[in-house]
């Protein structure tokens, strides 16, 4: 097994990081009984160093996995329901289901599930689509290339991204023949490319004629509908969390780094947990840094922790360990990387992008976020 360097790992190509290789997984439908949460966490803590991350795809990774124990890891794995057949079929099935799934969300997220098992496209490893026909549309934020959600009418659409206004849906095949119309005109010529850059340079699906209806802001912890909503600081867990997380009730996984206990009445006051929707920690991103990983020049979280209030309301600030960027792989309002010559802050941009200001140190941070 060769691990990928990249964005894009899963359960049986897994990539590799600065703490051992990563292993990401896609729950089915982004549901999890809590017997497969469990047994994640059972397995995190056996075969990898017992930390979980959930990431902005609605994804869960297992760290600190080694070439030694990630054949037993995939084996317990595939037990407990969690791995696709092949390589092929885990990459295609790149979708985020909306937390706040209904009967009707449920069925059109199995079928398309269904349909992209059972087609021969290549995509490219990015690409993704976002079922989001619950009550009120939250995934609008979230990356995708193709969007299944609902119409400004409350009927649901078929919306390729970039486009403002999207086809009436009919079924999951629709879905798929925009992925093909897609490739039909180069969109992925040089096997990669997203939708939106495809929209960008001309070509537009027919009868995209209905407008979506508007999104809404993605909630903050505590009570939903459907449960309660439950943030891990960083978006990272320890198994003994995942795990205690796992007795309350079967888990939606949000792509909002927050967990969904369904059937929940009240918050559970769990270590590791961000309780409130105004704590400044939720504001943060930052990747395992120094002692975990090996390639961090410093250490990320206490930091962040730090300079949590000195962060503008509605900004985000990530803290990395090194210019590869793990904690949060896309632009941020600040971003600091540590190098061997201090820290780079990087506005409106991600970890490796060029500094505004270089070397600067910890205490200096403060004064000038
Ligand atoms: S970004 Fe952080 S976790 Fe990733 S390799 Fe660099 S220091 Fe390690």
């Amino acid at each position: 097994m060769t691990p990928i360097r990249g964005w894009c790992p899963g359960a049986l190509r897994p990539m590799e990081s600065g703490d051992g290789w990563v292993v990401r997984l896609r729950p089915q439908g982004g549901r999890l009984t809590s017997a497969q949460a469990a047994g994640i966490a059972q397995a995190a803590r056996q075969h990898g160093n017992g930390l979980i991350d959930l990431t902005g795809r609605a994804n869960l990774q297992l760290r600190g996995v080694t070439p030694a124990s990630h054949t037993p890891l995939v084996a317990r794995l595939r037990a407990l329901e969690l791995i696709d057949p092949d390589i092929a079929s885990e990459a295609r099935r790149n979708l985020v289901v909306t937390p706040f799934a209904d009967a009707e969300t449920d069925r059109i997220a199995d079928e398309l599930q269904a349909a992209l098992a059972l087609c021969d496209l290549t995509l490219p490893a990015k690409f993704g689509f976002a079922v989001d026909t619950g009550p009120a549309p939250v995934l609008a934020d979230t990356p995708a290339d193709i969007r299944l959600e609902r119409g400004a009418d409350g009927l649901p659409i078929l919306r390729a991204d970039g486009m403002t206004r999207g086809q009436r849906l009919s079924g999951a095949a629709q879905a798929i023949a925009m992925a093909r119309w897609f490739l039909s005109l180069g969109g992925a010529a040089d096997g990669r490319g997203r939708m939106a850059a495809l929209i960008a340079r001309g070509p537009r699906p027919e009868n995209a004629v209905h407008a979506p209806a508007l999104p809404r802001r993605a909630p903050g912890p505590g009570r939903v509908a459907q449960g309660v909503l439950v943030a891990p600081e960083f978006g990272q867990m320890t198994a003994d969390l995942l795990e205690a997380i796992s007795e309350l009730g079967p888990l939606r996984v949000t792509p909002w780094r927050m967990l969904l206990i369904e059937g929940l009445a009240t918050v559970p006051a769990l270590s590791g947990l961000v309780l409130s929707s105004e704590d400044p920690r939720l504001r943060l991103r930052a990747c395992t840094g120094a002692p975990g990983c090996a390639h961090a020049c410093a250490p990320t979280r206490n930091l962040a922790r730090q300079l949590a209030p000195t962060i503008p309301d509605g900004a985000i600030l990530h803290v990395s360990g090194c210019a590869k960027g793990c904690g949060w792989p896309r632009p941020a309002d600040l971003t600091l990387t540590a190098t061997p010559q201090g820290f780079d802050l990087i506005r409106n941009g991600r970890a490796g992008d060029a500094p505004q200001q270089s070397g600067l140190r910890p205490h200096e941070l403060p004064g000038i976020l």
